[in-house]
């Protein structure tokens, strides 16, 4: 892999909100991957507007990260600009006789937006408890949890334009919201704000939903690893891109495809192990690299390929690569 061409010289004078030379290895759930040649972490809108303007003049490639619980980061780092939005505000507003507006910044994580939403008796967004992660990370991948999508809440919001440097406010239908997908992906956009119309409880529906919380997480942690991982390393299947039928339902489940392999707790490169709890999760037990990371999942998807000629796809966003690492 290149190594990353210092530019520092070039420039004299950085904005206090960004830093050169800024390791990744703490930002990511990971914990691998190099150093970010720029990272700026606005607090506001307007610092947001200056660190695409400093991007733009430098003519540096820009990547956005939340708390990067799904992201895999390069061993060479990121060249460029990684931008890690620190709006943290939340507010409330009323709507309707039933619901309540609900505005967080990109860089809330979705811990304690749960939290205070149940803190105002709001309802919804506590079917996501447990699940890491940034509004920004959150709203960019649909975040989802068996039937209960994101896209369900999210009402509007407020993106700024990469090229421009202007902010926009869009409705839900913007996004062009899917499995896994929404309309950041094209990277022309990054989310700022977003509002979620969330419904108004009383006392007793809260606590009911506060014992539902403590009842999801407690049900993740006995099936997923909870640190050292990015959650499902694959998504799984769209319909028709298989033909394996159970119970008359076409099987998309990629973990299904890795249990049948029998990967779980024993396929491993260097620290870079399948997890014992969940076939598509790839946990980092030691002192794992990206690249062991890397390779253990191309192993993965060559052993499904072979026994089933289909290939996982990553669900994990990979970044700072020159090349796309993985088969595809
Ligand atoms: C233990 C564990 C369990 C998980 N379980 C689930 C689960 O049940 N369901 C699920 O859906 N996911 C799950 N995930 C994945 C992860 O929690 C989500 O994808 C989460 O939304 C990532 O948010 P983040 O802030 O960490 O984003 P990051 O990982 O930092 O970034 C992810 C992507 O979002 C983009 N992005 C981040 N912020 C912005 C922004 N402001 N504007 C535009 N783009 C942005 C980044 O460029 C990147 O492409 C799990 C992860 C872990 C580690």
């Amino acid at each position: 892999m290149e190594k990353l061409q210092p530019i520092i010289e070039h420039i004299s004078a950085l904005p206090p909100f960004i830093t050169h030379n800024v390791s990744l290895k703490d930002k990511n759930w990971f914990r691998t991957g190099g150093n970010a040649e720029f990272f700026a972490e606005p607090s506001t809108g307007q610092e947001f507007q200056e660190a695409l303007q400093f991007a733009k003049t430098h003519n540096l490639p820009i990547t956005l990260i939340g708390e990067g619980a799904n992201v895999l980061i390069s061993d060479a780092g990121i060249a460029g600009l990684v931008i890690r939005p620190a709006l943290k505000n939340i507010t409330i507003s009323p709507y309707d006789h039933e619901h309540m507006l609900l505005h967080a910044g990109a860089g809330v994580s979705m811990h304690d937006l749960i939290v205070y939403c149940l803190e105002h008796n709001l309802l919804g967004l506590e079917e996501f408890s447990g699940i890491p992660g940034s509004v920004g990370g959150s709203v960019y991948i649909n975040l989802h949890y068996f039937e209960f999508l994101i896209s369900q809440f999210l009402l509007s919001a407020q993106v700024i334009e990469k090229a421009t440097g202007l902010m926009h406010e869009v409705d839900n239908g913007w996004f062009n919201f899917g499995y896994n997908y929404s309309t950041l992906h094209q990277n022309a956009h990054y989310l700022v704000l977003a509002t979620f119309k969330l419904k108004k409880a009383d006392a007793l529906q809260t606590t009911y939903a506060q014992g539902r919380r403590i009842e999801i997480m407690r049900h993740r942690a006995k099936r997923y690893p909870t640190k050292n991982t990015c959650g499902s390393f694959f998504r799984n299947f769209h319909e028709h891109e298989v033909t394996l039928v159970s119970n008359n339902k076409k099987m998309i489940y990629v973990a299904y495809y890795l249990d049948k392999i029998g990967v779980k707790g024993q396929l491993r490169v260097g620290d870079a192990l399948v997890s014992h709890q969940h076939a598509n999760m790839i946990v980092n037990v030691g002192n794992a690299t990206t690249a062991d990371i890397i390779q253990l999942a191309r192993t993965m998807q060559q052993m499904v390929f072979e026994q089933f000629g289909i290939v996982p796809q990553a669900e994990c966003r990979l970044l700072g690569f020159d090349m796309h690492p993985l088969l595809s």
